[in-house]
């Protein structure tokens, strides 16, 4: 029964010919990267995983290949590098992309635009042209809901047909990605795209072994939460507290980096139903406010997460969540964990590693 159940896994996850699907992931160590890879690899694919490591660490891809219980391809080269990319085609038989490589820092996309544009689009451009190249038109693209910028809260939940409008360099670039995935997907080459907008990945995987990451002082909520509960940062500041919301802090969507990486398996097996360009929202459907996310992150530690409520951050949304209507129905995927899951997950990973992979 056992060996049966194998060979049906096995045929599940080969090709047409035979051999198993190869998938060349792009930022491959990084946050989500390395959690897709580990996804990935137990599911049958094979991956080739590139990355520059210019916000990661090789020992992610040395964990990643321990959690799968599978060697990982690996090439260390930056995107923007044509003639490696070309390389990478060359040496190993692709038949899809994931592109996660790119910088996602919003306040420093506004202090340097131009590195951003340089390193997103033009990554992107260089990723773009070898795939073209290496005759390889199946492509699974990390967009993010700031493409939706800042929209009221009657527009909630996000559908993707909601009114895009970045605010910030960092969103521009995926903006101005996606619109060129849509000019690349409306010329008469077999392109097949899928643009998944993700909420808020937070969370690490069940294991502790690999999680994020942020070099220095971290931007966002869920990491600095877990610093101050293991003692690197002293208190968490709550950005606002007088938003109209129910308890007059701000609400967002976050969603398990694993929920997120699944996404990523299902939308490869969902590429064959793709024409052309299109987005889809990775989000669970349900919004969370920061004092709640901050009450659930004290409950996974065991003792409440030292927070002072302070000025509003310029240009926060007051309320965003997705409706993930879209995903379950074209990619049959939805998010499983909840908030709880999420700090349980990602204060393990925490403790074991109070300074990250370093
Ligand atoms: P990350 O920084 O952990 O991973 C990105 C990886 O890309 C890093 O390992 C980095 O070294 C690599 N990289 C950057 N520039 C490169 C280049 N020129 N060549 C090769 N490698 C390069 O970030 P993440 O959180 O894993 O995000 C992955 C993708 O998802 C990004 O495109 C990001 O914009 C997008 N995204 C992330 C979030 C989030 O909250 N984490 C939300 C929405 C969208
Ligand atoms: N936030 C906060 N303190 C922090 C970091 C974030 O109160 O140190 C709030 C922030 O104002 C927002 C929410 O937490 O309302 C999520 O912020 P994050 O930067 O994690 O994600 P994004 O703004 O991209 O949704």
């Amino acid at each position: 029964m056992a060996r049966r159940l194998r060979g049906i896994m096995d045929a599940m996850s080969t090709g047409e010919n035979g051999r198993s699907r190869k998938v060349l992931v792009t930022g491959a160590a990084g946050y989500i990267g390395s959690h897709t890879c580990v996804v990935l690899l137990e599911a049958g694919w094979d991956v080739v995983g590139v990355d520059n490591f210019d916000n990661s660490s090789p020992v992610a891809l040395e964990r990643v290949a321990e959690l799968a219980g599978r060697p990982i391809d690996f090439v260390e080269a930056d995107l923007r590098d044509s003639a490696a990319i070309d390389a990478i085609f060359a040496e190993h038989d692709v038949d899809a992309v994931i592109h996660f490589a790119g910088l996602k820092a919003v306040g420093q996309s506004v202090a340097e635009p131009l590195l951003y544009h340089d390193t997103n689009v033009g990554s992107t451009i260089s990723l773009l042209g070898a795939m073209t190249r290496a005759g390889v038109f199946d492509l699974v693209f990390s967009s993010s809901c700031t493409v939706y910028g800042s929209p009221d809260v009657d527009a909630m939940p996000l559908i993707e047909s909601s009114p895009t409008n970045a605010v910030s360099p960092y969103g521009r670039t995926k903006l101005f990605i996606e619109e060129m995935l849509q000019d690349v997907a409306a010329t008469d080459q077999p392109w097949r795209v899928l643009s998944l907008r993700y909420f808020n990945p937070v969370g690490a995987h069940p294991s502790g072994r690999i999680g994020e990451d942020p070099v220095g002082i971290p931007n966002n909520l869920m990491p600095y939460a877990m610093q101050v509960a293991v003692g690197v940062r002293e208190e968490l500041s709550v950005f606002g507290g007088d938003y109209p919301t129910p308890d007059g802090t701000c609400i967002r969507d976050y969603i398990h980096v694993v929920d997120v990486a699944e996404g990523h398996l299902a939308a490869l097996d969902a590429l064959d139903t793709v024409e052309g360009f299109e987005p889809i929202n990775l989000g669970t459907g349900v919004g969370s406010s920061v004092l709640e996310v901050v009450a659930a992150a004290g409950r996974a530690v065991g003792t409440p997460v030292a927070h002072r409520i302070v000025d509003r951050r310029p240009g926060d949304a007051v309320t965003v969540y997705a409706d993930p209507a879209a995903a379950l129905q074209r990619l049959g995927w939805k998010a499983t964990r909840d908030l709880d899951d999420i700090c349980v997950d990602h204060w393990r990973w925490q403790q074991k590693n109070p300074n990250g992979y370093r």
